[in-house]
């Protein structure tokens, strides 16, 4: 298992923590020290979405409502994802597992792979604040009854992975409300990848 100093070359991590605590942002500084892809559920469906595939037309609605796709749909879409030869080399997972349905699909398909995660990464940041930096973002579905109902969501059906990993004893946790390079740093060292520049 991963401890602080250990190098996670090919590690396979989970990115957990609310709508907006910079999981995006911390995932690309990790994934590019790892040398894993970063691998997010949302950016997959908002792609989905901006083709029109029939995958982004069923999903378009539920999105833009703040509520989650349902976990079948997310499980197909997830074991294609991990099935690619880039995630052989293991992955930076943002914004799935959601629910705990998803994290027994998740851990499924990592035993019919014979492998496991290393290390799953809380990123956790004050309400208040994730309603501001949501409103700054702007994206479509950013209006402020949405960001409340994606943080509702959140507290109701992700927030219990916190103690489902805790007691797998994968949970690391970062403190997100700093600025960027601070936390970047907290992660670094977490992850043993070395200063900046590295
Ligand atoms: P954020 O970064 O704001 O938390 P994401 O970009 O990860 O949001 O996801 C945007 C939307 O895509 C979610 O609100 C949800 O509707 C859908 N989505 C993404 N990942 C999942 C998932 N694992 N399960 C269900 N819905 C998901």
């Amino acid at each position: 298992m991963a401890g602080a100093g250990k190098s996670l070359q090919g590690a396979r991590i989970v990115l957990l923590g609310p709508p907006g605590a910079g999981k995006g942002t911390q995932g690309q500084v990790l994934c590019q020290r790892l040398g894993v892809p970063a691998i997010s559920t949302g950016d997959m469906l908002r792609e989905a979405v901006a083709d029109g595939s029939e995958l982004g037309n069923k999903v378009q609605g539920i999105m833009a409502s703040g509520a989650l796709v349902d976990d079948a749909t997310m499980a197909d879409v997830v074991r294609d994802r991990l099935a690619k030869p880039d995630a052989g080399r293991g992955y930076l997972l943002d914004g799935y597992p959601r629910t705990l349905p998803q994290a027994e699909t998740l851990a499924g398909i990592l035993r019919d792979a014979g492998q496991e995660l290393d290390a799953v990464l809380l990123v956790d940041v004050p309400e208040d604040e994730l309603v501001r930096r949501a409103l700054l973002r702007g994206r479509a579905d950013d209006k402020e009854e949405v960001i409340r109902e994606r943080l509702r969501v959140y507290r109701e059906k992700t927030a219990p992975l916190i103690g489902y990993y805790r007691e797998r004893g994968l949970l690391r946790e970062i403190d997100g409300n700093r600025p960027i390079e601070e936390v970047t740093a907290q992660m670094a060292g977490l992850f043993g990848t070395g200063p900046e520049g590295d």
